[in-house]
């Protein structure tokens, strides 16, 4: 793709109202002309108030460094994995430090979880399922057997386990969230599942609670995966993508950054049947309909950690 094919791409997301025709940021003024820099990157300025702008002023990719193009190929390469991107991949697919393709594949997840934002799930005769799923905090056993500690115990933990909660409708969309344990999301799932719904969880006391506000299918696992209609398939659906995405593509993942692989995969699995091209298109909108990054803005300033927001 053409530097301009890329431009006239990412004005029809941005300003799909007005079929790609720039509107300031600043006054909402719909006479703008190009002023392009002397290197020749896009920029715009208002005739109303004289203010400068470029095509991702005030939006996810704000103060880009990278050719458009780039940003669109990234977003492409992301969406056709299935799992998710290795970003030791992506960083050689284009070209690219390691630090700028998490940081880029971060804000991707930060567009797709735009959708996530206080989304309730079920309602009334719908069917939800929950489920909870434990990552990170991996002890190494040593390498002698009589040097070994039994790992089940919390003491020989790490404390940095951490639990994500699945809600899911049954053909449906899910959220997820990140707790330390599944008994800590008990008031998040009452906030995120429509009174009347039918809920589906497995035999785990944790559960118990939620008796008092919705109707429960549970399942034991110990003797069916699947018994008079109550099973928690479509949960573990979800985790076996997040599962496989954490140990096929990134072997490690940080704690504060879970929550933005957790939405990543709501994502995929919501969308696994949109075509490609769609997938593209909807990424790249919410990219330019976000605001500048709340995870990454001044990340390469301050050399701190970024820090996912709930949503
Ligand atoms: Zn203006």
């Amino acid at each position: 793709m053409s530097d301009a094919e890329a431009e006239a791409t990412f004005r029809k997301v941005r300003w799909s109202d007005t079929d790609g025709a720039p509107v300031c940021p600043k006054c909402g003024g719909l006479d703008a002309y190009e002023a392009r820099r002397p290197n020749g990157a896009l920029r715009f300025r208002c005739k109303a108030c004289k203010a400068d702008f470029s095509i991702t002023n005030g939006t996810l990719f704000a103060s880009h460094k990278l050719p458009l193009r780039a940003y669109l190929a990234a977003i492409a390469i992301f969406c056709n994995e299935v799992k998710g991107k290795s970003m030791l991949a992506l960083s050689r697919d284009l070209g690219l430090s390691y630090k700028a393709a998490f940081v880029l594949c971060h804000k991707m997840r930060e567009a797709m979880a735009t959708e996530l934002k206080g989304r309730r799930i079920g309602g009334e005769g719908e069917e939800a399922e929950i489920d909870g799923g434990y990552f990170g905090g991996y002890v190494k056993p040593a390498n002698f057997r009589e040097d070994r500690k039994d790992r089940r115990l919390w003491k020989n933990q790490s404390g940095k386990r951490e639990c994500v909660v699945i809600v899911r409708e049954r053909d449906g969309k899910s959220v997820p969230a990140v707790f330390r344990t599944e008994g800590a999301a008990l008031d998040w799932i009452k906030s995120r599942i429509k009174p009347g719904t039918i809920v589906n969880a497995d035999e785990a006391p944790s559960w118990n609670d939620l008796h008092s506000k919705f109707e429960m299918r549970r399942i034991n696992h110990e003797k069916a995966y699947s018994l008079d209609g109550a099973c928690t398939n479509w949960a573990e659906s979800y985790f076996s993508r997040l599962r496989r995405a954490e140990q096929g593509h990134h072997h490690h993942i940080a704690g504060a950054y879970l929550l933005r692989y957790a939405q990543e995969a709501s994502w995929r699995e919501d969308n696994r049947r949109m075509t490609n091209g769609d997938q593209v298109h909807t990424v790249a909108a919410h990219a330019m309909k976000a605001k500048p990054s709340v995870d990454f803005s001044g990340y390469w300033q301050r050399h701190l950690p970024a820090k996912s927001s709930a949503v």
